[in-house]
Parts: structure tokens; C-alpha cells; sequence
């Protein structure tokens, strides 16, 4: 059965609004919530903002990006915000490249922990969610893009 990265529809708008927002350059940042036997469940995502983003790259600042884990975390009153992985765009129909894959699969490895990446590359009608999932052995698995209550894949 292939597995599902969830989103709220209020975090795929969120995310569609910065992607648009950003463009002609990548953006990304962190995806938040919490794992299910059926996949990622997404409920949050924040920006990590990269000043030196162009078309083709977008690197995420560890520090920074730490930071805005812990203020997200500490802010969340349900217990439900926990790190997931990470996101960007690529203002191209192209989903994740090499790198972006390599990227992830050393966060997972190092972190221990299965590590969520969702890119948003364009597509005829506007924003396409590709997502996979690494884990700290070294396995990926590609995962449909749900947007809750929309009845659409993202
Ligand atoms: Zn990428």
C-alpha cells in the first residue's frame, strides 16, 4: 500500500502562498505534526527563509531552522507538533533532485528518525506536491500527497 504525506488544507495554502510568493526563487522550510501508520500528517509548516535562494537552490540555515523548531514546538498547545521533515519548491516541473534526496536521507541517518520532504514544483494547474519518505537506514519510499477535504491530491 502506498503511504500518504497528509496536509491540512490550511497548510497547503500556506505553503502554495509562499511558493507563489517567492517566485521567481525556491523557498522552503520545515514541515511539522506527527507520523501515522499511514504517513506524515501535517498540520504546521514554517518558512526558513534563505536570502541567497536563486531558481535552481534553496539551502536551509540549520541554525535558524532549529530555532524556529523549538519556538513552534513550544508554542503548540495540542502535543500534536512534532518535526517531520523539511520542504521547498522548485519553480520547475520537477520533483526531488539527487541532492534533495541525498540531503533528507542524511537528516534521517543522523537524526535517527524517518525525515518527511515534500517538494512543490509547478505544474499545469498551478502547484504539485512530490513527496517521499527517507528513513535512517538508508530506505526511501515515495508517498501520495493528500490535501485534507479537498478530495484532491495536492
Ligand atoms: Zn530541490
Amino acid at each position: 500500500m502506498t503511504r500518504t504525506l497528509t496536509l491540512t488544507a490550511a497548510v497547503w495554502r500556506t505553503l502554495r502562498d509562499a511558493a507563489t510568493r517567492a517566485l521567481p526563487r525556491e523557498i522552503g522550510g520545515l514541515l511539522l505534526g506527527y507520523f501515522t501508520e499511514l504517513g506524515p500528517h501535517v498540520v504546521e509548516a514554517r518558512v526558513v527563509p534563505d536570502p541567497r535562494a536563486t531558481r535552481i537552490r534553496y539551502q536551509r540555515d540549520a541554525a535558524l531552522a532549529e530555532r524556529i523548531l523549538d519556538s513552534s514546538i513550544r508554542a503548540d498547545s495540542t502535543g500534536l507538533v512534532g518535526y517531520l521533515g523539511e520542504w521547498h519548491t522548485h519553480p520547475l516541473p520537477i520533483g526531488p533532485s539527487t541532492t534533495d534526496i541525498n540531503a533528507s536521507g542524511r537528516l534521517a541517518k543522523v537524526g535517527g528518525h524517518d525525515i518527511a520532504l515534500l517538494v512543490l514544483a509547478t505544474g499545469s494547474r498551478g502547484w504539485i506536491g512530490h513527496a517521499l519518505n527517507l528513513d535512517p537506514a538508508g530506505n526511501m519510499e515515495t508517498l501520495r500527497v493528500h490535501v485534507e477535504g479537498t478530495g484532491n491530491d495536492g
